[in-house]
């Protein structure tokens, strides 16, 4: 990632809040806030290696706002974040707890480092010294971390167990996305996937484009990607194209997921599956079909791929998927975006239904957890499209605006102290 990219995300999320905000007459206290984040740290923490060697490694976890109640957001593994990565990330979940409308703020945590070429017992290592850093910061009444790029419940259980360690008894609820034996969620691990298909659908539904009937095309085959690509399918979509980091594959006539998901399975990549022919990320995001989800990293549409875009819909599966010049390429073409803050709030609609179960010590089976999030995302969605409709704004301002009141009135409610 350039130095410039680096530092872009936090001014683009911060520009929307500003200028959103003023429209909105959101009090200048309230936007002046929400422009910077509440809490910052930054560690440089030794860990051992297989080898003996010792190697240090710098992580963060950052709280954007918790005027709403305690902060939520994953840690990220990967060998490109930075800060201003984070704060981003931190930015958007506040924006995304209150358009969910859950009582929650936003945060967000990383570690520099590349998962994939560390053993079981490095990352173990890594994430129980991180985890005993940011100790300081999270908690289930103030900040509660979950999985996000490069991590999975494996992980939370590490993190779990670590902060438990140090209080001396058990605690679930510091995380989220647990493994289902130490208290995790039924629908946790599809949660994400789910809310991006009830979007997909929602989106459909308005401009009266029949799922049976559409094509769509799924950039990112990880736990966002695979799994929206596998639930439009099961809802009589026809996926025609999906990719991962090292290319896509593509079939006109519709892919078998199944094939293309155990071919990843054995040998790391999409690419080569039966019956598919290879495309490039840049060719698979210019194909034509109904329904686009981005489901990788961020910046994947761009001002110079935006123009050849041909989707009707975009599905935004990924955090920042659109940069603010490709997104108004867009919108002068007509296409019907699901913003980020909206599509992807499954996972941390989830994310909240699990805690509450921890807290509770009951836990729901999934056909409950599953009408939970489909009531909550379909709320969500409904009432942004309620105000894109009344305020003749794109769907991406419109869950800011949304988001935003939300904020406004919680801050403004509670004053400040002293
Ligand atoms: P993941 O690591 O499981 O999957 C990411 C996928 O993207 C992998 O298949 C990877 O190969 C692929 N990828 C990476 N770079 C790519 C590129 N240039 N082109 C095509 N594919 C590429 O991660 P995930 O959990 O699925 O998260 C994906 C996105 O969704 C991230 O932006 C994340 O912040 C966001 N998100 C995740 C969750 C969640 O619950 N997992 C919730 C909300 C938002």
């Amino acid at each position: 990632m350039s130095k410039n990219n680096e530092e872009q995300g936090f001014k683009n999320v911060r520009e929307l809040i500003n200028d959103i905000g003023v429209q909105m007459n959101i009090p200048e206290m309230c936007r002046l806030r929400l422009m910077e984040c509440e809490r910052e740290l930054t560690i440089h923490f030794p860990v051992k290696m297989d080898d003996g060697r010792v190697e240090v490694f710098t992580g963060f976890r950052v709280v954007h706002n918790d005027s709403r109640g305690p902060s939520k957001g994953g840690i990220r593994y990967h060998p490109d974040v930075n800060l201003d990565e984070v704060r981003t990330l931190a930015a958007l979940m506040t924006l995304k707890t209150a358009v969910a409308n859950i009582p929650y703020g936003g945060a967000k945590g990383a570690v520099i480092c590349n998962p994939k070429i560390m053993s079981q017992s490095e990352l173990e290592r890594l994430t129980r010294r991180y985890a005993s850093d940011i100790a300081i910061m999270i908690g289930p009444e103030k900040d509660i971390p979950a999985p996000d790029v490069g991590t999975n419940p494996r992980v939370m259980a590490w993190i779990m167990d670590t902060y438990s360690m140090g209080k001396g008894y058990s605690v679930p609820s510091v995380v989220t996305g647990k493994p289902l034996e130490i208290g995790g969620s039924t629908g946790r691990f599809e949660a994400t996937g789910r809310g991006c298909m009830v979007s997909a659908l929602l989106a459909a539904k308005h401009l009266h484009i029949d799922p049976q009937e559409a094509t769509v095309v799924v950039q990112g085959c990880g736990n966002v990607g695979a799994v929206t690509a596998d639930l439009l399918a099961k809802e009589g979509c026809r996926i025609t194209a999906i990719s991962d980091s090292k290319g896509g594959v593509y079939n006109p006539k519709g892919l078998n997921l199944e094939s293309v998901f155990n071919h990843k399975k054995e040998t790391g990549s999409v690419i080569g599956a039966r019956n598919t022919e290879e495309v490039t990320n840049a060719e698979l995001l210019e194909l034509k079909c109904d329904i686009l989800v981005v489901a990788a990293l961020e910046n994947a549409i761009v001002r110079t791929n935006a123009p050849a875009v041909k989707a009707k819909i975009i599905i935004e599966g990924a955090n920042g998927p659109t940069t603010p010049e490709a997104d108004k390429i867009l919108l002068d073409k007509g296409v019907f975006l699901v913003p980020d803050i909206l599509a992807n709030a499954g996972g941390v609609i989830v994310s909240y239904l699990e805690w509450v179960q921890g807290l509770q010590s009951f836990y729901w089976d999934e056909t409950e957890v599953n009408k939970y999030l489909g009531d909550l995302m379909t709320n969500a969605f409904n009432q942004v499209l309620c105000i894109r409709e009344d305020e003749k704004v794109d769907m991406r301002k419109a869950a800011y605006m949304v988001a935003l009141r939300r904020l406004a009135v919680a801050m403004t409610t509670r004053g400040i102290f002293p």
